[in-house]
């Protein structure tokens, strides 16, 4: 599948819930509405979306949400996908709280997922209990081992946020090292309303890096997951720190990606409200040709790049979805 602009869309990215345990400030307000359950694609009709972007040429999958660990049953749609690994699909991959990694890990390693993403924005107790308004830190953490343990390699996802970890950032990079994860840093996006103000949240990656480069040596590397983050190996530890900035760099020509969320809605830009809804083709029974024309339709009117500016005004949202609908 080759967009308009000749990139070659590879990498699906599928939410299979809006729910979370979870309530991070910057992601979602307290009072969170989720959606009703008949709203949601079933795991088979995931399972069936999937198959036919695999068909056409997916090779990677992330499965994501909201938190994908707290949809019942999302195992067997982890062993279906896991199935089609080496038929078409190369990766199959998970971004997750990390809150029940400990119990899912080792089925996880046996569906075949060799990497995943745990968000963990602090490594003190009483400020991740305060960013996720409701988490207890330990379970991460035993989430996190858990995985490693099971031979998954880690990457830790961190949000920077001005004020909040800005001081943690050159000690978490320390801690990653020690225990051999990968650290991505992503700047805020504004996406959906939440109860807080993001240009007070909002903290500029290039000031991160500039202060990391005090302590560490960040090496230059052409690493490239496929995804948008900038890798530099720190010399020190051997481990790579990503930096996501669509803030302040403009992330689009190599993006290779669109977005599944979990009623089958396709966005074919984190940053653009255009999308193709698939649950109704998948209800109204559509065939798999039928199925893979209106695919092959949506990636054809892929965007360029995205909009994301900050309102100085009011801090408010550029996009109104939050990013548990869209899937991080
Ligand atoms: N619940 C899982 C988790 O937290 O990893 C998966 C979904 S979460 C929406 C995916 C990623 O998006 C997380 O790393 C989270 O920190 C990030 N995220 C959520 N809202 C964001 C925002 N407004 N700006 C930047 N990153 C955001
Ligand atoms: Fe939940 Fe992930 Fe959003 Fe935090 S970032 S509220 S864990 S979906």
């Amino acid at each position: 599948m080759i967009d308009p602009f000749g990139r070659a869309i590879t990498y699906l990215r599928v939410s299979v819930t809006d729910r979370c345990d979870l309530r991070c400030t910057y992601c979602m307000a307290d009072d969170m509405r989720f959606l009703p359950k008949a709203e949601l694609l079933t795991l088979e009709e995931l399972d069936r979306l999937c198959a036919a972007f695999i068909r056409l040429g997916t090779d990677k999958i992330r499965i994501t949400g909201g938190e994908p660990l707290v949809r019942r049953n999302v195992m067997q749609l982890f062993q279906a996908l896991g199935s089609r690994i080496g038929g078409g699909l190369r990766e199959l991959t998970l971004t997750t709280n990390g809150t029940r990694l400990a119990e899912f890990a080792p089925d996880l390693a046996a569906a075949g997922v060799r990497r995943v993403n745990v968000s963990l924005d602090t490594l003190d107790p009483a400020k991740f209990t305060a960013i996720t308004r409701r988490g207890k830190i330990e379970k991460t953490l035993d989430g996190i081992f858990a995985a490693k343990a099971a031979g998954i390699a880690v990457k830790i996802n961190a949000v920077a946020l001005k004020g909040f970890n800005e001081e943690e950032i050159s000690p978490m990079l320390g801690w990653c090292g020690e225990h051999g994860f990968d650290l991505c840093l992503i700047e805020t996006m504004p996406m959906g309303e939440i109860d807080e103000d993001r240009t007070d949240q909002y903290l500029p990656l290039s000031l991160v890096r500039s202060r990391l480069r005090k302590s560490w040596t960040l090496e230059d590397t052409d690493y490239k997951t496929g995804g948008p983050a900038r890798y530099y190996i720190v010399a020190e530890t051997g481990q790579r720190v990503g930096f996501i900035t669509p803030m302040t760099h403009n992330f689009c020509e190599s993006c290779n990606r669109v977005r599944l969320t979990c009623t089958g809605t396709l966005y074919m830009c984190l940053g653009q409200n255009d999308a193709a809804d698939f649950r109704s083709i998948l209800r109204d029974g559509a065939s798999d040709d039928e199925l893979d024309g209106a695919i092959r339709a949506a990636i054809a009117r892929k965007p360029k790049g995205h909009d994301f500016i900050i309102d100085r005004t009011h801090g408010g949202p550029a996009v109104a979805r939050h990013m548990s609908v869209t899937g991080g």
